[in-house]
């Protein structure tokens, strides 16, 4: 009988279920849009029942799409949305209130009451203070939610992650765990003595009872008897780690860019936990046969999004994939320089008041420029965070490996080999993230082999070299950083 893995990919905006045969190849998809539920400017937030439901909803689709049974079914990965906090009862296995999507700003002010701890929590934590991460998000629901703090210290309510909220709804309430990746986000945990801090617990004034156990990415996390008693889930991790790790980036230096609505850019630093001064995060790749493997990470806030601008906003493209067209019908971006800071901007500036501005327009200047000129905004600001991570790594990339919906735009991956001036690697399956907790749970069980055999696995679909000289790319790297100065000192 054909046995298949199931990967379980719960993202912002859909949940998805995905089978792999042994050679890594896909079966059958499903997916399922997660509505997004915005209670006030800023604040973005799910029914994580809605979220279990879809879940629920894909396996099952995938499972018919393929003509497959449990039987077919070796074991599962789960990745995820990572982040995203949700508080339940222990008992009903009911959230006490909507799940905090990671994008939410609702926990600034929590945030901000703690400047004063940024070098301790950047020193346990690999983080910079944000509402991004778990700990105000959570702090937020305790504080808002009477006498939950009180239920929570006695043991009735419990945290997690969608992966730990996931992991407890498959098991039937039976296991309340996570695993390390998920756990380093949560601004709780300490990177380094792999256990959540007492002292940063404190701060936040976050009842230890309600946390999840912290696992290895690769472990037998409990038979997911929700839907099969036999079929056990034995990987689990974030969404831009399982990605690194579905690239097949085992070795220190290598390196995976996700295009997506923003860009992820995550570097493999083997043993080395190396702490940034410019703005990079620190975090655990993944944990596995008791080897703690570390990555720095980047982040670009709109990426893709840009895009979507360009088809929703301005309306000049009517889809997406259009966007290269129109780039290509100009013979170079006319001179305009375009800052998508519609949020601020990442890494290296952290800079949430900055907003977006194009530079350099004349006469001539027609939307196709602007199209050319947002996409090459994606490439620029991937390469102020490669020049970083490069920096303080101390390690010459020789290679990027690229995924997410943007990378479909040829123009983009191009101009990105050409200011980098190193080769862009776009792999075979498109879906590094659902295959990188694929492999994690088909090593543990033996459905793959040793990492080198999961490498071996790995096939390019596209690479782009670079096609202009040293001098040129420097040349168009200088206007960026022109530009983005200049958008700098504008704060509306
Ligand atoms: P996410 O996982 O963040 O939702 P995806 O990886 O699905 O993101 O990518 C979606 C993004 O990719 C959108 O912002 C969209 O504008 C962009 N995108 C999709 N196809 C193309 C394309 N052919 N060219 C350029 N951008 C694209």
């Amino acid at each position: 009988m054909e046995k298949y893995i199931l990967s379980i990919d719960q993202g912002t905006t859909s949940s998805r279920a995905i089978l792999f045969n042994k050679q890594g190849e896909i079966i059958a998809t499903a997916q399922e849009e997660v509505t997004l539920i915005y209670p006030h400017e800023g604040w973005v937030e799910a029914d994580a029942l809605v979220i279990w439901i879809s879940v629920v909803n894909v396996v099952n689709e995938c499972l018919i799409k393929a003509n497959a049974t449990w039987a077919n079914i070796d074991s599962i990965g789960i990745t995820n949305q990572r982040e995203t906090t949700v508080v339940w009862d222990k008992k009903t296995g009911k959230p006490i209130y909507n799940a905090i999507i990671w994008q939410s700003r609702q926990s600034s002010s929590i945030c901000a009451s703690f400047a004063d701890k940024k070098e301790l929590i950047h020193k346990k934590t690999g983080l910079l203070i944000n509402p991004f991460f778990s700990a105000s998000k959570l702090k937020f629901i305790l504080d808002n939610n009477p006498g939950s703090r009180e239920r929570a210290k006695k043991g009735e309510l419990l945290f997690g992650t969608i992966d730990s909220w996931l992991i407890y709804r498959l098991t039937n309430g039976a296991v309340h765990a996570t695993d390390t990746t998920n756990a380093s986000r949560t601004m709780l945990y300490n990177i380094f003595d792999l256990k959540w801090d007492e002292e940063l617990l404190e701060l936040f004034d976050i009842p230890k009872q309600m946390l999840p156990k912290v696992n290895p990415s690769v472990y037998d996390y409990g038979a997911a008897t929700y839907f099969s008693k036999k079929v056990k889930i034995l990987g689990v991790a974030g969404d831009q780690h399982a990605s690194l790790f579905g690239h097949t980036c085992f070795k220190e230096g290598e390196c995976k860019n996700t295009y997506g609505t923003g860009c992820f850019m995550l570097m493999n630093t083997g043993s080395k936990a190396i702490l940034s001064k410019n703005g990079l995060l620190t975090t655990i790749a993944w944990n596995i046969d008791n080897k703690i493997v570390y990555a720095l990470e980047g982040s670009v806030f709109i990426g893709g999004a840009v895009i979507q601008w360009l088809r929703d906003g301005l309306k000049c493209i009517g889809s997406a994939p259009e966007v290269d067209g129109a780039a290509l019908s100009v013979k170079d971006n006319g001179g305009v320089y375009f800052v998508p800071a519609f949020v601020g901007l990442g890494t290296p500036y952290w800079d949430d008041d900055v907003r977006g501005s194009i530079f350099g327009m004349t006469r001539a200047t027609t939307e196709h420029h602007i199209c050319r000129a947002a996409l090459e905004s994606i490439a620029f600001q991937s390469k102020d965070v490669f020049d970083v991570m490069e920096k303080e790594s101390n390690i010459k990339l020789k290679s990027l490996q690229v995924d997410g919906g943007a990378s479909n735009s040829n123009y983009l991956m191009q101009f990105q080999s050409d200011i980098l001036q190193i080769n862009i690697e776009k792999p075979c399956c498109t879906e590094s993230t659902a295959l990188g907790v694929a492999f994690m749970a088909g090593y543990k069980s033996k459905f793959f082999g040793s990492f080198e055999s999961m490498s071996k696995m790995r096939c390019i679909a596209k690479l782009f070299k670079p096609s202009i000289d040293k001098k040129s790319a420097q040349n168009a790297c200088k206007k960026w950083e022109l530009a983005v100065k200049s958008a700098r000192t504008f704060k509306p």
